[in-house]
């Protein structure tokens, strides 16, 4: 069978053959395998350089100083290290964070509220923007934290994390974002957002799964309590043995990430417009947070009167989603889209297109129209079956 075009990047990327090879040269007798700390021979020390070496890379594309990089298993272990982190065990605090941010946050945050802490859920507008003025207006004197997405992984619209940053500095709240969906596709610099702890996922950037990164600012203020206790590694904040070709993947996938950045991002700025030329010109569909900044990968389209899943099955030479491949075990509608205001029916009429670093020009018209036809198609059958 012929694979269905990959237009789900958002969900996961394909790793990178460069990155695959540098990994594969960290695994065997003949490569770099020793443990990081073993710190009594050559294997050990190998190890330990190639393993800070991939700590540098992945600080250089955000702008941090090596130091301040937390290894973990991917951002849903990264938010869950930040969240609990800070507020665990200590006295009750509030937490302010959105109804839109990824399940990682939702999820510990709920776990959070078990324990005595209090949580503020804010709503986005139909945009899917969350303003500065909000976050100010939802602080308390008790307000801890303060959690949010640089990018949303369901919609590509892009938080203003800068302003929120300088505001919650001022006021001594610590700052939390999510930027999984940030890293490789936008600038992303902790200093220049003024932000206290960032997760990041290699999985999204061409790098392989079940690696991570928690950015913890150096500062007195910045507090993070391990979840994983034993062996002291990363500083005491997160124990186990570094698995060296994961880290070696992380750090050559955010390296090549800034190499490709500004030339990629208009590669698909213009694929994106071929995309929704076509797709937007048929009645009906509707980009969801259109006029939000967004990044230029991740689409979700609202197909007026259509079932998503419906839908799904004629674009079956297209491999896309319908919310988040997190939530699409559920057949509930998207929690993102239901909290831009959207009915039940509106919610379950979309689909999401992530486009990325292999995707041709080809493939998008291809699938642009695809998508024209088949939502026409669709229309025209439903039209008959009234008219009978
Ligand atoms: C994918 C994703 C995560 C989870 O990352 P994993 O490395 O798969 O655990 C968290 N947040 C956002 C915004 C994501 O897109």
């Amino acid at each position: 069978m012929k694979k269905p075009v990959y237009l789900d990047y958002a969900a996961t990327t394909p790793v990178d053959p460069a990155v695959a090879d540098a990994m594969v040269a960290h695994l065997t007798l003949d490569g770099v395998f020793g443990n990081p700390a073993s710190r009594s021979h050559a294997y050990g020390w190998q190890a330990e350089a190639a393993a800070e070496g991939a700590r540098g890379e992945v600080a250089a594309l955000i702008g941090a100083d090596p130091r301040e990089i937390v290894w973990t298993s991917g951002a849903t272990e990264s938010n869950n290290l930040a969240l609990k982190g800070v507020m665990e065990g200590q006295a009750p605090g509030h937490i302010v964070t959105s109804a839109i941010e990824h399940k990682a946050v939702l999820d510990t945050c709920a776990w959070l509220e078990t324990q005595g802490h209090q949580v503020t859920y804010l709503v986005p507008d139909a945009e899917g923007c969350i303003t500065r003025a909000q976050v100010e207006a939802a602080l308390t004197g008790n307000t801890r934290l303060v959690s949010l997405m640089l990018v949303n992984n369901e919609l590509g619209v892009v938080t203003d994390v800068a302003s929120i940053g300088a505001m919650l500095r001022e006021r001594g709240v610590l700052f939390h974002v999510d930027a999984a969906q940030a890293a490789g596709k936008m600038p992303v610099s902790v200093s220049g957002l003024q932000v206290d702890l960032m997760s990041f996922s290699a999985h999204k950037v061409y790098g392989p799964k079940g690696v991570g990164a928690l950015y913890v600012r150096r500062s007195p203020d910045v507090v993070v309590r391990p979840q994983i206790h034993g062996g002291g590694h990363e500083r005491g904040m997160r124990s186990g043995t570094l698995a060296t070709h994961q880290l070696v993947g992380m750090g050559a996938a955010f390296a090549l990430a800034a190499e490709h950045l500004s030339v990629e991002a208009e590669r698909l700025e213009q694929l994106r417009t071929r995309f929704l030329d076509t797709v937007l010109a048929v009645p009906g569909v509707v980009l969801n947070g259109s006029g939000a900044a967004r990044v230029p990968g991740i689409m979700n389209l609202s197909f007026e009167g259509l079932e998503g899943e419906a839908l799904m099955l004629g674009l079956r030479e297209l491999a896309v989603s319908s919310g988040s491949a997190c939530a699409s075990a559920s057949l509930a509608p998207s929690y993102v889209l239901k909290a831009l205001g959207r009915s039940d029916e509106q919610a379950h009429s979309a689909l999401r297109f992530s486009f990325g670093r292999f995707t041709t020009e080809a493939e998008v018209g291809f699938a642009a129209g695809l998508v024209a036809q088949v939502v026409v198609q669709l229309r025209n059958a439903r039209g008959n079956r009234r008219a009978l």
